[in-house]
């Protein structure tokens, strides 16, 4: 019997899924240091983002849904790491 192959995991969630298109889009990046998601404030990149998600988006969710997540994503992400911040004396 050949062993069932793990896959490697797609993108599991919702959110996992908008924070790629956010990044692929350069909507957002991750601080080098800490590995937070920051916002880059780059509406253009926004826009992008938005459009991949009405335009693509994954298996299973309407492209409503699709932008909704890409919002929800970019509501919860600052534009500066908490972590940076506090380090700066
Ligand atoms: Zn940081």
């Amino acid at each position: 019997m050949l062993m069932t192959k793990q896959r490697r995991p797609a993108i599991r969630t919702r959110r996992g899924w908008a924070i790629s298109v956010l990044q692929e889009a350069g909507a957002i990046r991750e601080c080098d240091a800490h590995g937070w998601m920051l916002d880059r404030a780059d509406p253009h990149a926004r826009d992008r983002a938005f459009d991949t998600a009405r335009r693509d988006p994954p298996q299973g969710m309407s492209a409503h849904d699709a932008v909704g997540a890409v919002g929800e994503v970019l509501d919860g992400i600052g534009d500066t790491c908490l972590e940076c911040s506090q380090q700066v004396d």
